[in-house]
């Protein structure tokens, strides 16, 4: 592990200062914005590719808006809402980012390069309120969700971090908190990211939402964007669910693979399910095959992600060849399998190791 040290991106603003940060608008309403103070409308487009392009910082840097537009931004604005607390690589490449909101709280943010793409796994909330038991971020209970400009800034700020010409190519709402109970926020930061024309331009076939299951705001994503649906699934027994899951207590099996049935996914797309597996609880050979029976008729396929320990956590992960004969048994019966490994385990940087205790802001 390499510590990067400690560091402040920008001088926190005084908490009288109220200007928003400029990423968080729309592009109607950053249009609309010039327009009632007499400023050219057309211009949005062009402040937007500063701000999602050319990873501008200031409004200073924005050297073809005339001085009097510059200055108006700035009166009322401000770039990026996050400051780099800390940065931590992993033995395996991956590196996770603490980054401090201005309200003190901390997020983070994990990169994770591999041979044909990078992917950075974003945060929506500042903890989590589902409580699932196996999760390190439920633990914190759920803060506060962040905002659209805070989710954005999160692959600004690693953009800008990362080594010369870092692109990143995947994005993957799996960090913490769940981004369909910040529905929102989640999906404004989306419009931004995928945007073409004066967004980021990221794909969104290169980019999963990951969701615990709430079903009616999984209905409206599928409905309203075209990224790929991670549902958490870790059993289809409503009992251990429910055991592990408390939302389940809400939205049962049955409720949820009936809405995945009936959900509008692109033809050539499939849902994931992602499948936690935990020695002893939800990893034999038979609970495969039942798995494998109530998805039939669903397109999708099965991540499997081998537990990963967290301090406080009493479940254990399954011996290797478990995990090898849960998935065969998947297989054979024409289901689509990968497993998952960890990724930056050793920063507990890895699926439900993400967790700040509320006093890190001081530090
Ligand atoms: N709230 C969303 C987004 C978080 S995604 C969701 O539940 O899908 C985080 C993924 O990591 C989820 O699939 C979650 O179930 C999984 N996860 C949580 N704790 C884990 C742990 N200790 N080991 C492995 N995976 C874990």
């Amino acid at each position: 592990m390499i510590e990067a040290g400690t560091q402040t991106a920008r001088p926190d603003r005084g908490s009288r200062d109220h200007r928003r940060p400029v990423e968080g608008l729309s592009q109607p309403e950053l249009s609309a914005w010039l327009d009632a103070r007499g400023l050219p409308a057309y211009r949005a487009d062009q402040i937007r590719r500063w701000l999602f392009r050319k990873r501008a910082t200031s409004f200073e840097g924005m050297t073809d808006l005339s001085g009097a537009l510059r200055q108006a931004l700035a009166g009322e604005f401000v770039v990026g809402s996050l400051a780099m607390q800390q940065c931590l690589e992993s033995r395996d490449g991956s590196v996770k980012y603490l980054f401090r909101l201005g309200d003190g709280s901390v997020v983070e943010t994990v990169y994770i390069p591999e041979a044909d793409r990078v992917t950075l796994c974003l945060s929506t909330q500042v903890g989590c309120g589902l409580g699932c038991v196996f999760c390190a971020t439920a633990r914190m209970g759920l803060k506060r969700n962040l905002t659209q400009a805070e989710i954005v800034d999160q692959v600004l700020e690693v953009q800008r971090r990362g080594p010369e010409g870092t692109r990143i190519s995947n994005l993957v709402f799996m960090g913490m908190g769940e981004p369909l109970a910040n529905y929102d926020a989640t999906r404004g930061a989306l419009d931004v990211i995928t945007d073409a024309r004066s967004g980021m331009g990221i794909s969104p076939r290169k980019i999963t939402v990951s969701t615990a299951g709430l079903l009616p705001q999984m209905r409206r994503l599928m409905e309203e964007t075209r990224v790929n649906l991670a549902i958490s699934l870790h059993s289809v027994r409503d009992a251990v669910r429910s055991e592990l899951m408390p939302v389940n207590r809400k939205y049962s099996v049955a409720q949820l693979l009936e809405c995945c049935r009936s959900l509008p996914v692109p033809r050539r797309k499939r849902i994931t399910f992602e499948y936690l597996l935990i020695s002893g609880l939800n990893d034999l050979a038979a609970d495969a095959a039942e798995l494998a029976g109530k998805l039939r008729g669903i397109r999708c396929k099965v991540n499997l992600i081998p537990f990963n320990p967290h301090e406080g956590s009493g479940y254990r992960r399954p011996p290797d060849p478990a995990i090898e004969r849960f998935g065969e048994t998947l297989r054979a019966r024409g289901v689509q399998v990968n497993v998952r490994r960890p990724r930056g385990d050793d920063i507990q940087a890895a699926c439900g190791q993400l967790y700040h205790a509320a006093d890190t802001s001081a530090a």
